[in-house]
């Protein structure tokens, strides 16, 4: 039995709806699956209810942005309780600074004399946390870009000339948020931040687990993290990141976490709720 407990809808960044990934998952034998939209929830319910005709179990979550020590650093929620009001009015509020950075990128596209309707952006994206993906598309379908590499390389990149931060919470924000709307809090794909450094801060800041098992995680890299997972004691998580065909290959079915990790989290989410 197996898990992938990071994935994307077009709820977020993703290109699947709920009802197509939660098909995916099933096709490929999922026993449980996370959705994990960026900064929002919005997909979870409709993920349920297709994983509950699939038989597949349901993990509600969130991948939210934030910082630490000046690296941009993405927490995973698990378990979480999708009407907590706390959550839901921080939640909001990052979607409203990712719209205004939306409108703000597109104005600084058109300045270097391109011609892009930020409402194009909206329509495409159709959700209420929409990214730079969104963007990309919008200029590859114009022909302005050939492809999302293209539109990324020339416009959307970091240090690139449309480019802005997201609004950010600290990742103690984010672990204490999570834990006030009943979920665990797990570092999504350490192997990509090059930052082993920030851990022993985060654990000390509340948090509950690691991204051990991820698609760009050679086999070596995972056992790494895996290590550091057994001396901190965190909770092992894993996934694939699919965004659907955003990035050109559907992920899903790359990563395959074995389920006995999905009873470690629940264990401990139950052992939390109790007391
Ligand atoms: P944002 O949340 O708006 O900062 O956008 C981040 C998203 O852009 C993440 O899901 C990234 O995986 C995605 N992304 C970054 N580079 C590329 C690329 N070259 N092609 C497609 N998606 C990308
Ligand atoms: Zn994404
Ligand atoms: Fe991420
Ligand atoms: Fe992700």
């Amino acid at each position: 039995m197996f898990a992938d407990l990071h994935l994307h809808t077009n709820f977020s960044d993703g290109t699947y709806t709920p009802e197509e990934l939660a098909g995916h998952a099933h096709r490929l034998g999922f026993s449980a699956v996370a959705l994990t939209d960026h900064d929002t929830m919005e997909g979870c319910p409709r993920m349920a209810a297709a994983c509950v005709t699939h038989g597949i179990e349901f993990v509600p979550g969130s991948e939210l942005t934030c910082e630490h020590e000046r690296q941009e650093l993405h927490i995973l929620g698990y378990f979480l309780d999708t009407a907590n009001e706390k959550l839901c009015t921080a939640l909001a509020k990052f979607q409203e600074v990712r719209v205004n950075r939306i409108r703000e990128m597109v104005a600084r596209i058109n300045a270097l004399g391109v011609k892009l309707d930020v409402q194009m952006v909206f329509d495409i994206a159709n959700c209420r946390a929409p990214g730079r993906p969104h963007i990309g598309r919008a200029l590859v379908q114009l022909g302005i870009c050939s492809g999302m590499d293209e539109a990324f390389d020339r416009f959307l990149k970091k240090g690139k000339p449309a480019w802005m931060p997201k609004y950010r919470m600290t990742a103690a924000e984010a672990i204490d948020l999570i834990h006030q709307a009943g979920g665990l809090a797990s570092l999504a794909h350490p192997g990509l931040y090059r930052a082993d450094h920030v851990i022993p801060g985060l654990v000390a800041a509340g948090m509950d687990g690691l991204e051990c098992f991820y698609t760009k995680h050679s086999t070596p890299i995972m056992e790494h993290y895996m290590l550091i997972a057994d001396k901190h004691r965190l909770l092992v998580t894993g996934g694939s990141d699919c965004h659907g065909m955003n990035k050109g290959q559907p992920l899903i079915g790359s990563t395959k976490l074995p389920y006995q990790f999905v009873e470690l989290l629940k264990k401990r989410v139950a052992a939390r709720r109790a007391t």
